[in-house]
Formats: structure tokens, C-alpha cells, sequence
């Protein structure tokens, strides 16, 4: 479980892992340091757009109060030679109403009563007019723009009015017209014109907070609620608030004054609505990023896979060095690049010590130190194989006769040097496939494979004589005797055959010594 786990976490893992994170995470930040940027533009654009909005429409209305100001001036001009001309009065005021469609209504007022308006309504001639704007007008007698106020009949209205003198600066009365807020005039014609575009709306206020235009004609006439910006606006201040209003919403506003009348204009958005576009724009970068991104992962997992292979495939004949064609294998390897090219050649540098450490090893453990032959080990080793195999063979068990004289006469060594001579004569006699193996001090085994004991005696009889005739340096001439024995024919079993040769020997030594005897059929 727990080398699963650590296999699952294996180098093209960890980089995959490394660049997706850094990938990612610059994707991600770059995503979201465009959008803050955008954001702070788009707000900061919008406040703007907003003040700049305020202003011009502040000015627009200043200038339309301006004019209207101005055709009641001119009105009053000429109506204020010939006040007694009744149709002078009913046409000026006709065409104040209809030609220049300033107002919607008009009215002259003479000595407190009504003598003209347009449109006609003569039920009011000759009645006193007591509504807020009227009294103003005539309280204060100077060219106005009355207060906001609601009208018997339900309108918001603004009265704008010039009073009238005879030529010796009498006061006659005034002409006036009136402005219905809540319905449809030149002024909300000159708002509408910037109404709603994209969540942008505009409403003008009074400084008692009264709406006096709002998209939502609703509204008109209703008084607003209180907040820091309010009280900026209604200060008279020009500027820009970032802000909530009575639904929750934030807001990005631009306000500014209008200097005839105590006006307020104020021109806002959502930040929802201005941040709306922004989104979009984020989706359309992630939509375009996102291919060159894929391709780039892919790109990426590419790059992972070509690095970590090498070391992958280093790694994986880790576990097999001590097989031989692990050198292949790691010969194999593509190390294309600095790091894995070292460690490949470090691992081939272990693996042919490990190797040749080993072939040493195992050369040891089967060999006999003094006469580089076959120990009895490697012998049961080979005799195993024969088995398999079904290879008949057969074995001589050869002792050399009276050793231990050659000992004390010569010395122990001189008794080694004779050992190896006698190695050397075997192995001259001996062929490929034969083996030759020191069992013992001074006893040597011959296995002659596919050998009948009959062709076996006739070789052993052969070593015999050649090691009897045979000048061995500083002792002279040695013999031996040899016991033979073969398998299956002697026994199935190895140590049987061991047996076999052993008691074979034994009766060669027992006759006389410097002979060979075949053990006897059992
Ligand atoms: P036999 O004819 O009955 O075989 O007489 P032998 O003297 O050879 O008797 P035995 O086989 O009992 O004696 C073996 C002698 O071989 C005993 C020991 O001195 C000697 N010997 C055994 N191993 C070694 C060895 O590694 N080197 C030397 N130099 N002598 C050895
Ligand atoms: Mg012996
Ligand atoms: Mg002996």
C-alpha cells in the first residue's frame, strides 16, 4: 500500500504537478490582477462618465432655465406697454405657450386677478390666483423661479415669472408659466434624452431632497432618503460618491448643481451593472486563454514524460542489477540529458563491479583455492545438472597412494606443488565436457560424461599409467588408484554412486594400490 502510494508519486507526477501548480497559479493571478485593474478602470471611468454627466445636464438645465427666463422677460417687455390691450395679452400668451413650448401653461396676472392664460381656461380670468408660486411672484416681484410645489390639481410644479411695471415703475403684475414636472415638457424631453443607458439613470432633486424628475415618473414628487452623499449633493457640491442606495445596492454617482434653481442633478449606476461588461470580458480572456493553455499542458505533460523517463527506466533496473543483462537494459536507457546521462554511467560503473564482485564470488565459492578445479560443492552442483539432463556418466574417485610419505618426507609444501602437478596431468587427459573437482585433501573425482564403466576404466587406466610414468619435479614418480562407479547404472542416486566409487577405491588400495577397479554391480 504504502509503495503504491509512493510509485503514484513518482517524478512525471511531481513535475506535472509543479508546472500545472505554477501554470496555474500565474493564470489565475493574471486572470485576477485584469480583472482588479479593469474594475478599478471601469469604476473610476464610470464616476467619471457620471460627474461629466451631471455637469452637462446641470448646465443644459441651467441653460433652459435660463432661456425660458429670458422669453418671459421678452414677454413682459411687451406686454408691459399695452397692458390694457386684452388681445395683445390672450396672444402673447398663446404664443409663449404654443410657439416657444417652454411651459405648459401661461398665465398674466394684473392688480391680483387673471387676465390671460394659455391653454384656456376661463374659469380662472378675472379669479385670484393663491397657489405658492403665484403668491411668490407677487410677494416678491422680481423675475423667479419659484420653489417646487404640488398644484390643486396634483401636479409638481415650477412657476417661472416676471413681474410687471408701467413706466413709472408701478407694479402691474406679472406674467408667469408653469412647469408640470410629472408630465411631459421640454425639460424632461432634454433628461430623457441620457435616460437608461446601460444601467445609468438620472434624477434631479431639490434641495429639500423632492424629486423633481425621475426616469420613473413615480417617483416625481416623492422626497428622497438620507445618506452621506445626499447631503453632499444638497450642499451644492460637484463631484462623485461611491455609495448605496435604499435597495442595497452600490452605486457609482456623479452629481451637480443647478445654479438658477436649487437643483441637484445626480446621474448613478450599479456597480453590478457597470462591473456586468467586466465578466463577460473575463469569460471571453478565459475562453481565448484556454486553448493556448490546453496545448501548453499538453506541451507540458510531454516534457514531463521525456524528463522523468530516463530516471523512471534507471529506476526500474534497480531492483534487477544482479542480472546479467541489466547491463544491456541500462545501456539502453535514453539519458538525453545531463543528470540522468551521470547517474546512468554511475549505475553501469556499479553494475559491472557488482557484477564482476559476484562472478569472483561465486568463482570462490565453487573453486578449489589450490588447484583451481571444481570444489566438492560445485561438483554436486554439476552432477545435479548431469541428472537432469538424464546425462549417464561415469565417476572416478582418485587417491593418490602413500600421499602422506610425499608430506613428511618433502615438507607440506613441496606435498601442495605435487597436488597441482597431479591437477595438471588430469586435466591434460581430460576433455571439454569432462569434469575435474579436489574433493579432499589429496582425493580428486573425474566425471566423464555419456562414459560407460568400460571406456571409463579404459581412461582411468590410461591417467594411471601416465601419472605413474610420469617424472614429477623434486619427488619423482607417484601413483594412484582409482575407484569407478557410473550412474544410473550403479545406483540412481548420486550419493550412492559416491558410495559406489569410494568402496571401488577402497579395494583398489586394499589390492595393492596403483590401480583402477570398476565397483561391482549392485
Ligand atoms: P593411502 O595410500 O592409503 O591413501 O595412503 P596415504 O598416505 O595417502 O593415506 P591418506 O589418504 O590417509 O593420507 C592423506 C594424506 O594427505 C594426509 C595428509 O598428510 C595429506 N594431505 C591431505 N590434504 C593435504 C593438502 O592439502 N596438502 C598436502 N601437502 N597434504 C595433504
Ligand atoms: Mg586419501
Ligand atoms: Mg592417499
Amino acid at each position: 500500500m504504502r509503495y503504491k502510494l509512493l510509485a503514484a508519486l513518482n517524478l512525471r507526477f511531481l513535475i506535472l504537478l509543479l508546472a500545472l501548480t505554477a501554470s496555474l497559479s500565474a493564470l489565475i493571478s493574471g486572470f485576477y490582477s485584469t480583472y482588479q485593474v479593469q474594475k478599478e478602470q471601469l469604476m473610476s471611468y464610470t464616476l467619471r462618465s457620471n460627474y461629466a454627466y451631471a455637469s452637462k445636464l446641470a448646465s443644459t438645465t441651467d441653460n433652459f432655465l435660463e432661456s425660458a427666463m429670458q422669453q418671459i422677460a421678452y414677454s413682459a417687455k411687451i406686454i408691459e406697454k399695452k397692458i390694457e390691450d386684452d388681445n395683445l395679452l390672450n396672444d402673447e400668451v398663446i404664443r409663449l405657450n404654443l410657439q416657444t413650448n417652454s411651459f405648459n401653461s401661461v398665465v398674466i396676472n394684473k392688480g391680483g386677478i387673471v387676465v390671460a392664460t394659455s391653454p384656456e381656461l376661463p374659469e380662472l380670468i378675472n379669479q385670484p390666483l393663491s397657489s405658492p408660486g403665484a403668491l411668490q411672484a407677487m410677494h416678491e416681484k422680481r423675475p423667479l423661479i419659484s420653489d417646487p410645489y404640488m398644484s390643486a390639481s396634483g401636479n409638481l410644479i415650477i412657476f417661472i415669472s416676471h413681474p410687471l411695471f408701467n413706466t413709472k415703475n408701478e407694479y402691474l403684475g406679472y406674467i408667469g408659466g408653469s412647469l408640470y414636472l410629472n408630465e411631459r415638457n421640454i425639460l424632461n424631453d432634454l433628461l430623457e434624452q441620457h435616460y437608461y443607458q446601460g444601467g445609468t439613470y438620472i434624477y434631479v432633486i431639490d434641495v429639500n431632497k423632492r424629486i423633481l424628475y425621475h426616469p420613473d415618473p413615480k417617483y416625481i414628487g416623492l422626497y428622497t432618503g438620507d445618506n452621506s452623499m445626499l447631503s453632499n449633493v444638497i450642499a451644492g457640491n460637484a463631484g462623485t460618491s461611491e455609495t448605496t442606495n435604499r435597495n442595497g445596492d452600490r452605486i457609482l454617482a456623479g452629481f451637480a448643481p443647478v445654479t438658477r434653481a436649487k437643483w441637484r442633478v445626480v446621474v448613478q449606476r450599479p456597480v453590478k451593472a457597470t462591473l456586468a461588461s467586466l465578466d463577460l470580458l473575463i469569460v471571453e480572456v478565459i475562453k481565448r486563454t484556454l486553448p493556448l493553455a490546453i496545448v501548453t499542458f499538453i506541451l507540458i505533460g510531454f516534457f514531463a514524460h521525456f524528463i522523468s523517463r530516463p530516471l523512471k527506466q534507471l529506476a526500474d533496473r534497480v531492483n534487477t542489477l544482479d542480472d546479467p543483462a541489466s547491463i544491456e537494459k541500462l545501456k539502453n536507457v535514453k539519458s538525453w540529458y545531463f543528470e540522468s546521462q551521470r547517474l546512468k554511467l554511475a549505475m553501469l560503473k556499479g553494475v559491472n563491479i557488482l557484477q564482476m564482485q559476484i562472478g569472483q564470488l561465486r568463482h570462490d565459492a565453487e573453486t578449489d583455492p589450490l588447484t583451481n578445479t571444481h570444489n566438492r560443492r560445485s561438483l554436486n552442483g554439476l552432477l545435479n545438472q548431469l541428472v537432469v539432463k538424464k546425462t549417464p556418466f561415469a565417476l572416478l574417485e582418485i587417491d593418490i597412494d602413500f600421499f602422506k610419505r610425499v608430506n613428511d618426507t618433502f615438507g607440506h609444501d613441496v606435498g601442495d606443488e605435487t597436488l597441482k602437478s597431479l591437477t595438471n596431468i588430469i586435466k591434460k587427459l581430460s576433455r571439454k565436457d569432462d569434469i575435474v573437482a579436489r574433493i579432499g585433501g589429496e582425493e580428486f573425482v573425474l566425471v566423464l560424461p555419456n562414459e560407460s564403466s568400460e571406456s571409463a576404466l579404459k581412461i582411468a587406466e590410461r591417467l594411471r599409467m601416465t601419472v605413474e610414468s610420469t617424472n614429477i619435479k623434486t619427488i619423482g614418480f607417484i601413483t594412484i588408484s582409482i575407484g569407478i562407479a557410473t550412474w544410473p547404472k550403479h545406483s540412481n542416486d548420486i550419493g550412492q554412486v559416491y558410495k559406489c566409487a569410494d568402496k571401488a577405491l577402497y579395494h583398489a588400495k586394499e589390492h595393492g594400490r596403483n590401480r583402477c577397479v570398476v565397483a561391482q554391480d549392485s
